[in-house]
């Protein structure tokens, strides 16, 4: 008989893993307490990545990842990433050598454009930067529509997903987890539970008593009104601008990693980051706000994912991380990997959630 998942959460990240676990023959069972599509994915910026400050272990693990959307897109209608390219120019000068060495050794595409290459790319720029990195390879995606494109190829592929349900608690017996009880009492039974909850992940987990320390860094993100035309053609991270243009058309703006804490100025921070988009891209000086966002990245304490099964308790994943957007494919398919084959890969061996640092 298949084996039965119950996924807690219908993010990116939960979508992935149900996706991948239905391919892999197993019956699924997605719950949600929203609308489905996610919280912190419907809050993110979205650049799918393998760069910043990074080891080069998870440097590979997340380029592993981007090559994973590629697959996910031939797979399933209606993921599409826009593999624009992303240049940047927001590194520390001292920093800027290194930055490029390394990551050239380890294999990203990574080249050096000077103020007339930076034009090439980005004709929509006012004053192009003298000297940045482009990443060819990189891409954006509008998150909530991906997420929801692979919930529909899962529900396509046999799998319910059941929105407007939050889990309550885990049902236990002799200590192995045998599913979740919902808001309204009902217990839903599975061979194994797949927490992916996002910020909600750790409070999940003390319900059942295990502690995974986590840091939920919150982050502003302007989305300026709709443009009418394209004004940008990829991902651009100036200084203390990091901006893109949507699907729809708005351009959306970060002041920093994607988004930065607005410590309770979010309309003054807002303002502030339109006024550095006009500045720097051409055609955008009539857009207004159209709404802002502030999210929380559901990273555990130490920065890197946490994907496996608690220590000590029976029929329980958890897969929660920051970069969540980047590394879905890669998530789902080496879960559904251990889930239904009890293979774990050796790209996981780092990111065990009972590790000293998150305990
Ligand atoms: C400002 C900002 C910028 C970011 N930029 C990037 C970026 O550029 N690139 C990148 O790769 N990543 C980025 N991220 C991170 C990325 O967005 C997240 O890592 C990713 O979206 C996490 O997805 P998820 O599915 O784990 O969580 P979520 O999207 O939060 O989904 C969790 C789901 O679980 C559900 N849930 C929670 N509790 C329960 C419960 N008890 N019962 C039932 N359902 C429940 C929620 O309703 C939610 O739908 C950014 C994040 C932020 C906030």
């Amino acid at each position: 008989m298949a084996k039965k998942v119950l996924v807690v959460g219908a993010g990116i990240v939960g979508a992935s893993v149900a996706w991948h676990l239905a391919k892999a023959g197993c019956a699924i069972i997605v719950v949600d307490a929203g609308e489905g599509g996610g919280v912190a994915t419907a809050h993110s910026f979205a650049w799918i990545n393998a760069t910043w400050g990074n080891p080069e272990r998870y440097f590979h693990f997340r380029r592993r990842s981007m090559a994973g959307w590629r697959r996910l897109e031939s797979e399933i209608p209606g993921v599409a990433v826009n593999w624009c390219g992303g240049m940047t120019w927001d590194i520390p000068a001292e920093d800027f050598d290194r930055f490029e060495t390394e990551h050239t050794r380890w294999g990203y595409g990574m080249r050096r454009v000077d103020n007339a290459g930076a034009q090439r790319i980005e004709p929509g720029l006012k004053t192009p930067p003298d000297r940045a990195l482009f990443v060819a390879e990189e891409g954006m995606v509008e998150p909530v529509e991906a997420a929801r494109a692979i919930l529909a190829a899962v529900v396509a592929a046999g799998g319910k997903v059941m929105t407007g349900t939050r889990v309550a608690s885990f049902a236990t017996r002799s200590g192995k987890v045998i599913g979740a009880t919902t808001g309204d009492g009902t217990l839903i039974q599975a061979d194994e539970t797949v927490i992916a909850a996002g910020t909600e992940t750790q409070n999940l987990l003390e319900t059942i008593g295990v502690r995974l320390r986590m840091i939920m860094s919150p982050g502003l993100i302007m989305h300026s009104t709709v443009a009418s035309e394209r004004l940008l053609n990829g991902l651009v991270f100036a200084p203390q601008c990091n901006v893109r243009q949507t699907r729809e058309g708005r351009l959306i703006a970060g002041s920093d990693f994607a988004g930065a804490d607005p410590k309770g100025e979010e309309e003054r921070m807002a303002r502030e980051l339109l006024a550095r988009v006009k500045a720097l891209v051409r055609g955008s000086e009539s857009l207004d706000i159209g709404f802002i966002t502030v999210g929380h990245r559901p990273t555990p304490a130490d920065g890197f994912p946490a994907i496996g099964r608690p220590d000590g308790v029976e029929g329980l994943y958890v897969t929660v991380m920051h970069s969540g957007v980047t590394l879905a494919p890669i998530v789902g398919e080496l879960v559904a990997r251990e889930i239904a084959e009890g293979f774990r890969d050796p790209d996981l061996a780092p990111y065990h959630p009972g590790r000293a640092e998150l305990v």
